[in-house]
């Protein structure tokens, strides 16, 4: 019998294509973004496929908005299964200009130009709340539904910067190593109520966060574009597709005795040294 899967960023473009491969395995899909159109527009497209979805607005940063979106799940679906925390991201307030700090760039005073001095306490913040609290949060409603029964799982969506952080993006890259370290946290607090917790972490997949940094308007890669692909054994960038089969089998029964893992879907990047 189908799961009920919560999926939250479902309206995001990673998730909605892990909403979708969810869906064809039979599986009743709720989805929830604070983007309620972008989540109802992916749950019209499951349902005209033959699936069983609906889209549901929902801030993973409050307590009374998820609450709200639990009862309209539990009416529509019945208890949940499996919870995929996708909402996150990162905040031009929490990145830096450069990737290194140089002597000259103590005196530049062009406007926008941010040296790590400059980053803003609350682009860092943001950054923190929405990919850590925004995946505690979550986990706090729907886990409820979880505990003692079979079958349920969280999946987490860290990051390769989790492992390694990259240049320019402290927050972010703080962000999702505390994602990492909750996942593992939070699987051996569960382990002896039967809820498996494991994560994701993407390497670089061109969705619209990103595609001003890594391409040019013309479609050609920006110098950090082809620095990744250049530190990316197999050479090219994720699709969203990529992670599919990662997700069905953590979401599955095949990975029944696992929990607390991260798994890079990188393309070599985190095992690469660059030599
Ligand atoms: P996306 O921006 O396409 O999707 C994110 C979705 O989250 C959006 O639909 C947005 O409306 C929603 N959202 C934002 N704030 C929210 C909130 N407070 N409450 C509920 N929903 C909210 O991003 P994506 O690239 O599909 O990323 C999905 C996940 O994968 C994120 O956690 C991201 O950090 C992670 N990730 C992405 C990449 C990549 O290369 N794109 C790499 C590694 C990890």
């Amino acid at each position: 019998m189908g799961k009920t899967i919560v999926i939250t960023g479902a309206g995001g473009v990673l998730c909605s294509t892990m909403a979708e491969a969810l869906a064809k395995e039979g599986h009743n899909i709720a989805l929830l973004d604070l983007n309620k159109e972008a989540a109802v527009a992916v749950a019209e497209k499951v349902n005209k496929n033959g699936g069983s979805a609906i889209g549901v607005k929902a801030n993973v940063l409050e307590k009374d908005s998820l609450l709200q979106a639990k009862e309209e799940v539990n009416s529509a679906f019945g208890k949940c299964d499996i919870l995929v925390n996708g909402a996150g991201g990162n905040h031009p307030l929490g990145t830096t200009s450069n990737p290194f700090l140089q002597l000259e760039d103590l005196a530049n005073n062009d406007e926008g130009f941010k040296t790590f001095f400059d980053l803003d306490p609350q682009g860092i913040q943001f950054v923190f709340n929405l990919n850590f609290i925004g995946t505690l949060l979550p986990t706090q409603i729907f886990a409820q539904d979880m505990v003692g029964r079979e079958g349920c799982s969280i999946l987490n969506i860290s990051s390769m910067n989790a492992f390694t952080p990259l240049t320019k993006i402290p927050a972010y890259s703080g962000a999702k190593a505390a994602v990492s370290n909750f996942t593992q946290w939070l699987a051996v607090h569960f382990s002896k109520v039967n809820i498996r917790v494991n994560a994701l972490a993407p390497g670089f997949f061109l969705t619209e966060q990103n595609r001003t940094l890594l391409t040019n308007s013309d479609g050609s890669l920006t110098p950090r574009g082809n620095q990744i692909i250049e530190q990316t054994p197999m050479g090219k960038f994720g699709e969203p597709e990529d992670l599919i089969g990662t997700t069905l089998w953590l979401c599955g029964e095949g990975s029944s005795f696992v929990t607390g893992v991260v798994i890079p879907i990188d393309g070599g990047f985190s095992a690469y040294s660059g030599v």
